[in-house]
């Protein structure tokens, strides 16, 4: 399950449900899984960059720039 986190109380926050705005970005609509908070909120996953090029050609999107991984970006968390 994706997990976000809550921008009142840093607790992690569930994606309960998501549209598409294209085919780089989705609007996800949150919840804050702390009872005391439950903040409901709207965020924006946006797709930025190639780490890896993919096997396919793109269809009708303009390529992204390549990411160039000498190591890992600052700040980067791991997710399982
Ligand atoms: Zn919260």
């Amino acid at each position: 399950m994706a997990l976000v986190e809550c921008s009142v109380c840093g607790s992690k926050a569930t994606i309960r449900s998501s549209r598409k705005i294209s085919n780089l970005s989705r609007e996800m609509y949150c919840q804050c899984n702390d009872p005391f908070c439950g903040h409901s909120f709207a965020a924006i996953l946006q797709i930025t960059k190639t780490i890896s090029k993919p096997a396919k050609e793109p269809n009708d999107v303009q390529p992204l720039p390549l990411f160039e991984l000498s190591e890992p970006p600052a700040g980067l968390q791991r997710h399982a």
